[in-house]
């Protein structure tokens, strides 16, 4: 039975670097963003944390990641002000000199020059980097994202705005993720449950689970368990061949459909979507 969802490409983990998170002032959208792209890619993301804008505590966080993870993104702490510190931080955790990359560089040079603005150095500071880092082109901000490649291992630093993490990742991390190791097919099926609680379907849940290796079942309650329960069953799982997910996916999900329907004849509304 599957304890969580299976990755075929490797694990991630996913670290949230800001003070303004831990005080609840933002909320972490950009972990559920990138938790949600990572295991459409095939990857199983492990973790995610959330650290504060210290560089000792940010670089803990790097190497719990690298002792564990094949994939880890950061997001936030890129920026120009004092405060901003990942890249420091990441050096650190790697052991690697942290050096003005001349890529990088290059590319804060250009757009402070478009609007001109000379450079200064907390504009330099964005342009620090772990030695032997791959600065990666920020089409939305100034701060370039950071990737590294340590062994096999991957780490990319994304900066904290949504917009620009978003295009940093989709246009020049997801084609790397996605070329690595082998294919990846992924699908999902949703079975929406009304008038039966929760607890009622955990033991249907739990044989579901034991029928594919592939394949996740978890129950999310949309309702109120014991006055109007609804239930959101969401069925998933991923694999390297082609259909197979897809027919997995199905199977486990007509099963559960049917098992609800099958063991509360009177009560469940049951459709599969
Ligand atoms: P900048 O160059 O703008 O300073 P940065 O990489 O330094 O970017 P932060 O300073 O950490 O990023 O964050 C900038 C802003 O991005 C925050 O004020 C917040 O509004 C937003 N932000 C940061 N982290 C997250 C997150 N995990 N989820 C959603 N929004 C976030
Ligand atoms: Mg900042």
């Amino acid at each position: 039975m599957p304890l969580a969802f299976q990755s075929v490409k490797g694990s991630a983990w996913i670290l949230s670097v800001g003070n303004e998170l831990l005080i609840g002032r933002v909320v972490n959208t950009n972990a559920a963003w990138l938790a949600q792209r990572l295991t459409l890619l095939g990857y199983a993301v492990r973790r995610i944390v959330v650290v504060p804008d210290v560089e000792e505590e940010i670089a803990g966080a790097f190497r719990d990641a690298l002792g564990s993870a094949d994939v880890v993104v950061s997001t936030g702490g890129l920026g120009p002000t004092p405060d901003d510190v990942t890249n420091f931080a990441l050096a650190k955790a790697l052991g690697r000199p942290a050096e003005v990359n001349a890529e990088a560089l290059r590319m804060v040079e250009e757009k402070y020059a478009r609007r001109g603005y000379p450079m200064t150095p907390e504009r330099e500071k964005m342009a620090v980097m772990p030695r032997g880092a791959r600065p990666l082109p920020n089409p939305v901000g100034t701060a370039p994202g950071i990737l590294v490649e340590e062994g096999s291992k991957i780490v990319v630093c994304l900066p904290g705005v949504p917009s620009e993490m978003e295009a940093i990742f989709l246009e020049h991390v997801e084609p790397l993720l996605r070329s690595r190791g082998p294919p990846h097919f992924y699908a999902e099926r949703v079975v929406r449950v009304k008038g039966v609680p929760e607890s009622d379907v955990a033991p249907v849940v739990k044989k579901a689970l034991k029928l594919s290796e592939l394949v996740y079942v978890k129950s999310h309650p949309r309702g109120f368990e014991v006055d109007a329960p609804v239930l959101e069953i969401h069925v998933y799982g991923g694999s390297e061949k082609p259909g197979e997910a897809e027919s997995e996916v199905e199977r486990v999900a007509a099963f559960v459909a049917e098992e609800i329907r099958r063991s509360f004849p009177e009560k469940a509304q049951v459709e599969l979507r």
